[in-house]
Order: C-alpha cells, then sequence, then structure tokens
C-alpha cells in the first residue's frame, strides 16, 4: 500500500451512469444492475439440494414425525452439479458437451441464456454451472459474467430465465499525485486510474498549456467513485473533484453526481467555465482542422470534432445557452445549433433524434440532452460531430476557451461555490481517511 491511494466505503447509492445503450437489447439489462429486478430463485432449488446431509435435515424439519420416515430414503433426489470456468476460444457448447448434456439440451441451454446474454462475449474468468438430475434430466444452467452477473436457465416444464446482478457498493476513493513529467505518467505513479487525464486534458484545454505551464512542481488531488462488487471494481471510475495546483494559481473543478458529464471549473475559487462533454465518455474519432476526408476522399478542412459513440447515445449541450435552430442541413443531416451570447455558436450533427420537447428559441443548460448519436447526412457511420463558431467562423472546441469566456458571466452562483466547498472537504476527509487506515501498517 503506497498510501496515496485509499479505499473508504461510503453508503451512498445510486451511482449508475446513464445507460448509453439502446434500450430493450440484453446489453442495456446488463449495464443497469440497479434496474434490474432481483427475481427469487424458483423452489425448485430445494432445500436438500445445497444442505449436505438430507436425512439430518429431514430430522431437524421433522421432530415428531414417525420412526419410519427417519429410514425413508430423501423424498427429491440430489441433481449432479458440474461446474468450470471458461478457458479461451471455448464456447458454451463445448463446455456443455463436456458437462455430458445431450444435443437437444443444450440447444435450449443456449437458446436460453442467449436470451438473456451475446454468448459471444463470453471469455477466460466466465464460468459454467451445470445441474442434472440422477436420470440425466437438465435442471439447470447458469453462467457467471462480468460485474458480478449471473444467468440462470432452469428447466421444467417450460425454461425460466433470470439475470441476477448485483448491486454494487459505491467507494469513494482519494488520490494525490506530484506531477513530473505528465499528468498521464503523475497519476499512473500514484495508482490513480490514468484515464482521467482524459478528462482533465479535455477539461482544462484552452485553459491551461499542459506543456508550458507545468515545471513539474504541481501537485494534483482528486476525489472519485468506483461501483464494486464482493470487492471487485465493475465498470469505469468516475472522476468528482480534481485540484491542481500550480503553485500560483489554483484550478479546481467538480463534476456533479447527476449523469451529465457537466463539470464547473475554478481558478482561485472563481468560476471560470462551466463545460458539459457533448457526449457522455465516446472516443474522440476525429479532430479540428484538415484532414482527408472520409467519404469524398480529399483534403479538407474539419470544422469540428468527432465522437464515435453508438446511435441514440444521448448528446448534451456542452455549455448554457438559447435553441437557434432545429433541422436539417445538408452534409450535417439533422443538427442543432445553440448560441451562447451574441457572437458564440454550438453545433451538433448527424443526429438521429432530436428531443420532441426541444424547440428553438428555448434556453438549455450545460448537460442538457438535446439530442441521440445518429448518422444522418454525410456520415461513415453514428457519430457526433460538434462545432463551435465564432462570428461564423469554425474554432477548435478542444484548445479555443471563447465559448467558455461567453457562458463564464452566466455561471458564477451561489450553488457552484457551495459545490466546491463541499468538494474540497470531501476530498480532505477521504485523504485524512486513508492516512488514518494506513497507521497500522506503519505502527
Ligand atoms: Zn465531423
Amino acid at each position: 500500500m503506497t498510501g496515496s491511494v485509499l479505499a473508504m466505503a461510503s453508503d451512498l447509492t445510486g451511482a449508475t451512469r446513464e445507460d448509453s445503450l439502446p434500450e430493450g437489447s440484453a446489453e442495456a439489462a446488463l449495464a443497469t444492475p440497479a434496474r434490474v429486478a432481483l427475481p427469487e430463485k424458483p423452489n425448485a432449488v430445494a432445500p436438500q439440494a445445497v444442505a449436505g446431509a438430507p436425512s439430518a435435515a429431514i430430522d431437524r424439519e421433522t421432530p415428531a414425525a414417525p420412526a419410519a420416515s427417519r429410514v425413508s430414503p430423501p423424498v427429491a433426489p440430489l441433481p449432479v452439479t458440474w461446474a468450470r470456468k471458461v478457458a479461451a476460444g471455448e464456447t458454451l457448447d463445448a463446455l456443455l458437451v463436456e458437462a455430458g448434456l445431450a444435443a437437444a439440451d443444450r440447444a435450449e441451454a443456449s437458446l436460453a441464456l442467449g436470451a438473456e446474454y451475446d454468448l459471444r462475449r463470453l471469455r477466460p474468468g466466465h464460468a459454467v454451472t451445470v445441474e442434472t438430475m440422477p436420470d440425466g434430466t437438465l435442471r439447470s444452467v447458469s453462467l457467471d459474467v462480468e460485474d458480478g452477473v449471473r444467468i440462470e436457465a432452469f428447466f421444467g416444464d417450460r425454461p425460466l430465465v433470470h439475470v441476477v446482478a448485483p448491486d454494487p457498493e459505491t467507494v469513494i476513493l482519494a488520490g494525490e499525485a506530484r506531477v513530473a513529467s505528465s499528468i498521464f505518467a503523475a497519476l499512473d505513479d500514484a495508482e490513480i486510474p490514468a484515464r482521467f487525464a482524459v478528462d482533465l486534458a479535455q477539461m482544462l484545454a484552452g485553459t491551461i498549456d499542459f506543456r508550458r505551464d507545468l515545471d513539474g512542481d504541481e501537485t494534483l488531488r482528486l476525489l472519485w467513485k468506483e461501483a464494486r462488487v464482493d470487492g471487485e471494481t465493475i465498470g469505469e471510475p468516475e472522476i468528482a473533484f480534481a485540484a491542481l495546483d500550480l503553485g500560483d494559481a489554483l484550478y479546481e473543478i467538480v463534476w456533479p453526481d447527476d449523469g451529465t458529464g457537466r463539470a464547473t471549473i475554478y481558478l482561485d475559487g472563481e468560476v471560470v467555465r462551466v463545460f458539459a462533454q457533448p457526449v457522455d465518455g465516446a472516443r474522440l474519432s476525429s479532430v479540428f482542422g484538415r484532414r482527408k476526408h472520409p467519404v469524398y476522399g480529399n483534403v479538407r478542412m474539419h470544422t469540428g470534432v468527432d465522437f464515435a459513440a453508438a446511435r441514440g447515445t444521448p448528446v448534451r449541450a456542452t455549455a448554457a445557452g438559447r435553441v437557434s435552430f432545429i433541422g436539417r442541413r445538408g452534409g450535417y443531416g439533422r443538427v442543432v445549433e445553440i448560441a451562447h451570447g451574441t457572437d458564440t455558436m454550438t453545433r451538433y450533427a448527424h443526429l438521429s433524434a432530436v428531443p420532441d420537447g426541444l424547440a428553438e428559441g428555448q434556453r438549455v443548460a450545460a448537460g442538457d440532452m438535446i439530442g441521440r448519436v445518429g448518422a444522418t447526412g454525410t456520415a461513415t457511420g453514428p457519430n457526433l460531430h460538434y462545432e463551435v463558431r465564432v462570428d461564423g467562423r469554425p474554432t477548435d472546441p478542444l484548445s479555443d476557451d471563447r465559448l467558455a469566456d461567453a457562458v463564464a458571466r452566466d455561471a458564477q452562483d451561489g450553488s457552484a461555490v457551495n459545490r466546491l466547498t463541499e468538494s474540497r472537504a470531501r476530498l480532505e476527509e477521504t485523504l485524512a481517511s486513508d492516512f488514518a487506515s494506513d497507521l497500522p501498517e506503519r505502527l
């Protein structure tokens, strides 16, 4: 234990991320364990199936039974259990062959489990459990897959399939890093998820020049959340607060716990900008500037940045403003445009859908959902083309902070200051309890 990272159990709940997968798919159900109903196992799982000594169990449960019942065999025969972890390259069918199942049973099991889980996603570490009755009748097949999720199929008169998803515990962690060469290296050295370097770079682009402003004597302190099941981290950690101390300037970023990905950036305790990612956690697939056009093949100016994401993923306003246009614009496909002040505009293109309630002239806040990712217009696949224009000219959204300037004056309010105060207190508290939990090891 390095002392730089610590876990503090928390009773915070409901930290599930916004579901970005198409609704109704099996993946969607698995990605949101908190919303999956947890069915009881059917009564078919009789107590004697798990008790080691059936006759003793009968004795306990029927103390006044006549002596004859004590010598009777158990009413139900015990099922035989076969279980094994999945090895690289193995299919469910191959495992079921090894478990001794006939072709018809294997087909039925694959059909039942495949309805709730994409069986092509089986990989090493997952486990298969098969229960058969002594006469060879198939009773159940269960899959233990990622994130503590179990898919159980019971075979009686007709198959019953359940997805049992654990309720994850939210753990708050804090860490401190000294920035020597890069933010990425500093996080990695301090055992803080290095992926946060991307969040920080995107939020502070245009505010800090990472190459010029960092001289190797900066401290970075972070607070983040992880979801855990049986001590194992599931999903991606989520950043909650960052404080970057440059010596002569203190930058702080607060990400509120509302699933919008919206962040407020402070300099020496004052709001400098409020910014939301246009698509949560999406991969930046193309940057601003001259590039070879993916559809036309010639070199053209790319007037925005592209985020690759699944069709239907929510698209959010990056800053507060007023909706100035909703409709189609040639190769941009379906777009929403938002005016921020008089000279700055953001454009969200290739949308598959726009919320019914959204109308031109309406005010939106940073993080408000204004559409869904699609491939309308000229697009090679589902992606969001996000563009920032100042006086009609496209600017690089990742390095130009005029959008931030345009909205900063709206951002200074009491709740923003309260959020900063709360975040600072939580960081201190979590770092302090890290120190306390390390004491026994040091003595
Ligand atoms: Zn684009």
